[in-house]
């Protein structure tokens, strides 16, 4: 390969000092680099890369005119510059060239790669892409805002696939796959029913939480005709989309465009996006981007000097070093900025250390303070990092505004994520009172509950009631139909349906962040299989024809988040808001019920009564004296009260909710 001289090399040394890996005898000693200018900056008359590489004796960059393929037609060597930092300004218009760095370490030439800041990238992520970002914006981009959101209380998430809604024959969706497919209005299915945008515009969720949108490993995005489909948790290049989404991988520029339209379309409809992120492992190991550069400090090691393994994918971050939290925080900003993304969903969030998640926060809520923040407090395999730092669930209420997923009440619900067949309160197993309580007043402390009982946490893990996402199911795991069916063998359909229905009911009255799995609402299956994030469309997709089925699922959602959005009882924003308002009644087995008292949060209901009753047949509950409204029973919902109450108890059907209010 030739090498052409420097073009320019704009801060200098006057003798390059190459620092030899032998040079620091820990990570620890790796000069810090402060500055915000790493990766490429792009001028039409100039543009400068810089990367961090302090264990580098050279670094080169390498200049293409495709995306794949072919040798470079320039490269040069970069010039060492401060705190390990390699620089080289090219005083031309390099515009639609292609990149890439490679790095001489220990006197081995390691493999060429994008550096970690890349924000463009062709086929595959194998090459930097030089555009303008200021092309990258759809029309109208500069007047997006993210809609009016008064606090995290009335948040409501939907966690959905790219693909998930438009790949189905049904869907009517013509963009199949692709960011643009959920940009698309008036989509329907051959019943006539709503499909894509529009089903999620009705449904009446806040946040749609896309599953991996960044730019990940294991789809081959040269052969996009072959439908392979991917959950995406191998994350390649952090900071641009994924390829497989757009309609053209091989340019940079329209990934971004069209990821930028996906946003601005849901903006535009009254509807904030959340990214799935996944800084707490690479999909490549040894051959990632990160290691290619700075061999080892991006990651934590085990007592052998081997990667560890807290992600269970091979390979764990290390977010208490200063390059790698740095990278995080640059990384988020750059989607809030470039993207005006409104929120991050941390995968195995406990990898990562509680101060970073809270610089995190603290930073990102600056820009904006309704930019949400959760993850999942655990982490998949032991890190060498010690609990008393990580972002473990238990240690939530250590942290500001930073929301963790309750599992408690998810395996309360539903019965042990592990043990498909296991039944939890909703399918009739006996002493999850106090689980679903917990759940309830989300994770927080609350006089009535015998915390001992809890399914999993023995103590309050959430200091207010923002710091818990209520949920029942995920992309993870069996849909709630499919564990239905697994778990209660015996139950017809309509049993299933309305233990479906009673799950839905707490999550979406509970305190906290509700969060739904997109098709939840259908009734979804993935026809058994529980791990799908390899398996092709045809398990992964929604089939529109569930809406036609399950239509009475669909119509209950839709009520119990109008229900949720019309009543601030069911959204109060303290602990001791709900210490105040929230008072359990003392009932017979498998079932609980609560009241909400005095306005809560301003509600214009003075009291709510609310029963869920989780044995499969009709229960007489006691209830305080008064004049009650109905507002819901079993699969009926009126919040303007479908009849009244009178006396001190009232039938509940089995596997099913009731809703009583007094308005004075
Ligand atoms: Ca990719």
């Amino acid at each position: 390969m030739k090498l052409l001289p420097l073009i320019v090399a704009a801060i200098m040394l006057s003798s390059l000092e190459y620092n030899l890996p032998e040079k620091y005898s820990s990570f620890e000693e790796y000069p810090v680099y402060d500055g915000f200018d790493l990766g490429l900056e792009y001028h039409m008359d100039a543009s400068k890369f810089k990367i961090w590489a302090p264990t580098a004796q050279k670094v080169r960059l390498h200049l293409y005119e495709k995306a794949l393929g072919g040798e470079p037609y320039r490269s040069l060597e970069m010039t060492l510059s401060e705190k390990g930092t390699w620089i080289t300004i090219i005083k031309e218009n390099l515009k639609g060239k292609y990149y890439t760095f490679q790095v001489l370490h220990q006197n081995q030439w390691l493999d060429e790669v994008p550096d970690p800041y890349v924000y463009a990238v062709g086929t595959n992520g194998k090459r930097g892409h030089i555009i303008d970002l200021n092309e990258t914006n759809p029309v109208d981009w500069e007047n997006d805002k993210s809609p009016i959101l008064r606090g995290y209380e009335d948040i409501i998430i939907y966690e959905l696939h790219v693909r998930d809604m438009s790949t189905h024959a049904n869907s009517g969706i013509q963009q199949k796959g692709k960011f643009l497919g959920l940009t698309i209005l008036g989509t329907q299915s051959p019943d006539g029913e709503e499909t894509g945008l529009d089903h999620i515009k009705s449904l009446g969720v806040t946040h749609v939480h896309l599953l991996p949108a960044y730019d990940y490993l294991s789809i081959d995005e040269s052969k996009l005709e072959e439908h392979q489909f991917n959950w995406g948790y191998d994350p390649q290049n952090y900071n641009v989309p994924e390829g497989s989404y757009s309609t053209n991988p091989a340019d940079g520029a329209v990934r971004i465009k069209e990821f930028k339209q996906l946003i601005k379309t849901f903006h535009d409809h009254g509807i904030r996006v959340i990214l799935d992120v996944v800084y707490n492992h690479t999909g490549a190991t040894e051959k990632s981007n990160f290691n290619q550069l700075v061999p080892g400090y991006y990651y934590r090691q085990n007592a052998t000097g081997a990667f560890s393994n807290a992600s269970g994918c091979g390979n764990e971050t290390a977010s208490e070093r200063p390059m790698m939290r740095k990278f995080m925080l640059e990384s988020l900003k750059h989607w809030v900025n470039e993207y005006h993304i409104d929120g991050f969903r941390f995968d195995l969030m406990a990898i990562h250390d509680m101060e970073s998640m809270d610089l995190i926060a603290r930073e990102l809520r600056a820009i904006d303070p309704n930019i949400f923040i959760y993850g999942e407090g655990w982490t998949a395999g032991d890190s060498p990092l010690p609990d008393d730092k990580k972002a473990l669930k238990r240690n939530t209420y250590l942290m500001d505004h930073v929301a963790a997923f309750s599992d408690d009440i998810r395996d309360g619900l539903k019965g042990h994520v592990f043990a498909a067949n296991a039944k939890g309160f909703i399918s009739g197993k006996e002493g999850l009172e106090e689980t679903i309580k917990f759940g309830i007043v989300a994770s927080t402390q609350h006089p009535q509950i015998d915390y001992k009982q809890v399914n999993y946490s023995d103590t309050a893990w959430a200091k207010s009631p923002l710091q818990t996402v209520t949920y029942v199911s995920c992309h993870d795991n069996h849909t709630l139909w499919d564990r239905l069916t697994l778990s209660c063998p015996e139950a017809s359909e309509e049993a299933k349906k309305s233990m479906h229905k009673l799950a839905l009911t707490i999550v979406l009255t509970s305190q906290g962040i509700p969060f739904l799995h997109a098709g939840v609402e259908l009734g979804r299956t993935k026809y058994g299989e529980e791990n799908s994030y390899k398996s092709p469309d045809h398990i992964n997709q929604f089939d529109w024809t569930w809406k036609t089925k399950n239509k009475d699922i669909f119509k209950y959602t839709q009520a119990l988040i109008a229900l949720r959005k019309a009543h601030p009882a069911f959204r109060m924003t303290s602990t001791e808001m709900l210490k105040k308002h929230i008072r359990f009644l003392d009932t017979q087995e498998k079932i609980v019920a609560y009241r909400i008292s005095g306005h809560a949060n301003g509600d214009h209901w003075k009291d709510i009564l609310l029963i869920f009753n989780a044995n499969n047949t009709l229960k007489k509950v006691n209830i305080p004296k008064g004049d009650w409204m109905m507002a819901l029973n079993a699969a009926e919902i009126n919040t303007e009260g479908l009849r009244i109450v009178k006396g001190t108890s009232v039938d509940v059907a089995g596997s099913s909710a009731m809703i009583l209010f007094q308005t004075n």
